[in-house]
């Protein structure tokens, strides 16, 4: 089992089994979390002897593949994982924030069909360590602690969701990342959002709705067939209720096809009465998919037309979008280039 996603007493008894005393624990925790080491060998606080002993131990850091400076500032990254597959993750600096997207999964199973990663197919899901390594990852490329992390990057998030809460509790405890500072964004699985309100946490629950009737919906989102939106609705009424934190709504804003009049007055219908905000983020193109980005003055007039009918929104601006690295993009690219 990788160190990366172990606590300061799990890591303990680690040192200890291999016949050290008990304080190289806390020097581990410190060197793995806070100085971000690749492998042990780089803690020079321990003795070179056991240093050289330690080599091979798995510390859970991946191999960066390939850098994406985009001109706004955002770093992108593909990253090897230990078995040889890729994902992306992404560092967004906005003022005196550093906001990591992460990945989830490799690939996506739930094949959305705007989205470059659902295009690319599923892979498998991410364990802890490699949800972990790409904060760290960002943290020591981009030489600025991270505040922030949206899982909104390759994955659903619920089909993860063991792997994902251990991510998020050590994010919290050992990278003191508070939990208010972490989104999970997921298009909704049956059932998980109730077991995701049991855990009680402080996080910020982003839903994927992209559509105002389950028509729309299920075909863009195929998985919406077996979770009524009717149902998703209710669901997140209840996960409100229970854990007292506000849903956000993700409306990617396909030109023509979700964002007429009727599209606006339907949506004000569904979310009537509910405590929530809507963010309406422009389709970003992509090769696999023959959508259209809606104009500027376009997306302006459904914000306004949602608006007048009472429904909080804002335009999400999408960043670090310039050539291959919008979401998916860049995995993408690398695969076709090196199958
Ligand atoms: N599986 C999760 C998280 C992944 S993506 C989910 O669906 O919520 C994060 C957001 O980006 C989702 O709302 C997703 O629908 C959106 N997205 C994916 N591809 C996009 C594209 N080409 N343009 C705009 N938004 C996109």
């Amino acid at each position: 089992m990788a160190l990366l996603g172990q606590s300061v007493d799990e890591l303990t008894a680690w040192v200890s089994a291999q016949g050290q005393p008990s304080y190289r624990g806390q020097q581990l925790y410190q060197w793995l979390y806070h100085k971000g080491v690749r492998s042990l060998a780089e803690i020079t606080v321990f003795p070179k002897r056991w240093r050289e002993h330690l080599e091979g131990v798995e510390v859970g850091r991946s191999q960066i593949r390939h850098h994406h400076w985009s001109s706004d500032g955002t770093l992108k990254l593909l990253l090897g994982l230990a078995d040889g597959e890729t994902i992306e993750t992404v560092g967004i600096p906005i003022g005196d924030r550093l906001t990591v997207c992460v990945s989830s999964q490799v690939g996506c199973p739930m094949a959305c069909d705007f989205c470059a990663t659902g295009k690319g197919g599923y892979r498998r899901n991410l364990a802890p360590h490699e949800i972990l390594d790409q904060v760290l990852t960002i943290q020591s490329e981009m030489q600025r602690r991270v505040s922030h992390v949206v899982f909104m990057g390759m994955g659903e998030p619920l089909l993860n969701l063991e792997a994902v809460l251990k991510a998020i509790t050590c994010l919290n405890r050992d990278i003191g990342i508070g939990q208010r500072h972490i989104t999970l964004s997921t298009v909704g699985i049956p059932q998980q959002l109730q077991r995701l309100a049991s855990y009680e946490l402080q996080i910020t629950l982003a839903v994927s709705l992209h559509a105002p009737n389950q028509e729309l919906r299920q075909q863009l989102i195929p998985s919406a067939r077996h979770y009524p939106l009717s149902q998703l609705i209710a669901d997140c009424r209840t996960y409100v209720q229970q854990t007292g934190r506000r849903i956000t709504f993700e409306y990617t804003v396909l030109s023509g096809v979700n964002d007429r009049p009727h599209h606006a007055h339907e949506l004000a219908a569904l979310l009537r009465g509910f405590q929530s905000h809507v963010n309406l983020i422009p389709y970003n193109p992509i090769t696999e998919a023959h959508y259209q980005r809606p104009s500027g003055r376009h997306l302006q007039d459904f914000l306004m037309q949602l608006q007048d009918l009472g429904v909080a929104a804002s335009i999400r601006r999408s960043r670090g979008l310039d050539r291959e690295a919008a979401c998916g993009q860049l995995r993408q690219a690398q695969l076709v280039a090196h199958p």
